[in-house]
């Protein structure tokens, strides 16, 4: 009877003892994950996702409460008792590592303070370039959407619209610009984002139009992967080749041209240091002056002064997205990684990404609430499903 006691406070000894080490190996893995190890800047690979949405709840179900059926196999008389006073021990243990662990858990809820010089989103100056005709449609899907977790580092440039009550509370830019989609009127607006960020303590300046979804966290990502104080023009070009211009020069000769550039409509990023260099070409009014001596538009401006003034390369990237190429071949697994998605009429089609939600087609078009219900499900007004 007696070894038949001990037998069982040994099964229950080896049983806890395996617990231990299941929950050891819990802690070793817990730490192996820790946020702040991927990186990278290519679209495929393996990777963390972006953390998108650090309150995200819990995946996991609550734990049953641990221990209960060691618990209850006790017998606290005889010679097993000793055994029983060991077991009591690891199952403090248990306890003290189960309880650990949920701390830690808990932690990831708050955003992991980044190490003194990190770059963190707010040194991000983020432009958005509209025109009062689209406040009330382009603009609103963008204010309910990502521009609600970047207000305090988003600039609206628009034309009109000082009385817009749906401008309220936003960093909004009533430039003097016509509304036109003119060369001119958009070269405009450009000025007064770059002077705008010029005059701002941000450590970056990115520009994107108002049909543009920009991924805060896949931004960050991004540009963080770059050593600070470097030269950097980022985003996507729209031609498969360099674009060829003619600079007129001041004895009425002219000169022909290549460079790349960033397409605006996808979006694209520009150093501080960079940014910097390009003031003889692109502050104040000298800005209007670079993109009428090549006859092009703002983005292209921009390709110029940077490529073929400054000698600085675009760094091209398959993360940026305009309305101008298949949005259809991004696939939904690949849309968290994404700095920025678009939508838009291209080939007489409405182009946009193809991923499935809740929202429907015809509720959300551009597919923008469902990319947000998808990468920060706790919106108020997502629905429960998207929340894991
Ligand atoms: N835009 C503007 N005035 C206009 C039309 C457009 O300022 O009359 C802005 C618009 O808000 C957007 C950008 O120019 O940020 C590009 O416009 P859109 O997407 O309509 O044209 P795309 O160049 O992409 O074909
Ligand atoms: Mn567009």
């Amino acid at each position: 009877m007696l070894i038949k006691r001990m037998l069982l406070a040994l099964s229950g000894t080896s049983l806890t003892l395996f617990l231990v080490v299941l929950v050891d190996l819990q802690l070793r893995t817990e730490e192996r994950l820790k946020p702040g190890t991927a990186g990278g800047l290519g679209g495929s690979g393996p990777r963390q996702r972006p953390s998108a949405e650090l309150t995200r709840p819990e995946s996991h179900p609550a734990r049953p409460p641990a221990g209960k059926s060691v618990r209850s196999a006790q017998r606290p008389d005889t010679a097993a008792a000793a055994m029983n006073r060991s077991l009591a021990d690891l199952e403090r243990q248990i306890e003290d590592r189960r309880r650990r662990l949920s701390e830690r858990a808990g932690q990831r809820r708050t955003p992991t303070p980044a190490p003194s010089g990190a770059l963190r989103l707010q040194d991000v100056f983020i432009a958005v370039k509209t025109t009062e005709k689209f406040h009330s449609t382009r603009l609103a899907l963008l204010l309910e959407t990502w521009i609600s977790r970047t207000r305090e580092h988003t600039y609206i440039f628009t034309d009109k619209g000082s009385e817009d009550e749906s401008l309220r509370g936003y960093n909004a830019v009533i430039t003097n610009c016509s509304s036109e989609h003119s060369r001119q009127a958009l070269s405009c607006k450009m000025t007064a984002e770059y002077d705008a960020f010029m005059s701002s303590d941000k450590k970056w300046f990115c520009h994107v139009d108002d049909d543009n979804y920009v991924n805060p966290s896949a931004l960050l990502a991004v540009l963080s992967a770059f050593p600070r104080d470097s030269d950097v023009y980022i985003g996507k070009p729209s031609l498969d080749r360099p674009i060829r211009a003619f600079e007129q020069l001041d004895d009425n000769k002219t000169r022909e041209v290549r460079f790349w550039f960033a397409t605006g409509g996808a979006g694209f990023c520009l150093s501080r240091r960079l940014a910097e260099k390009m003031a003889p070409w692109a502050s104040g009014p000298r800005f209007e002056q670079s993109s009428a001596a090549i006859r092009l538009p703002d983005d292209c401006t921009v390709g110029f002064i940077v490529e073929r003034k400054l000698g600085v390369p675009l760094v091209h990237s398959p993360l940026f997205h305009s309305h101008l190429e298949n949005l259809l071949l991004i696939t939904p697994q690949q849309i968290p990684w994404q700095v920025t998605l678009s939508y838009g009429i291209f080939e007489n089609k409405l182009n946009s990404v193809e991923l499935k939600g809740v929202f429907s087609k015809d509720t959300d078009p551009s597919r923008f609430k469902t990319i947000h219900c998808l990468l920060f499900p706790s919106t108020h007004w997502c629905p429960r499903q998207y929340a894991l």
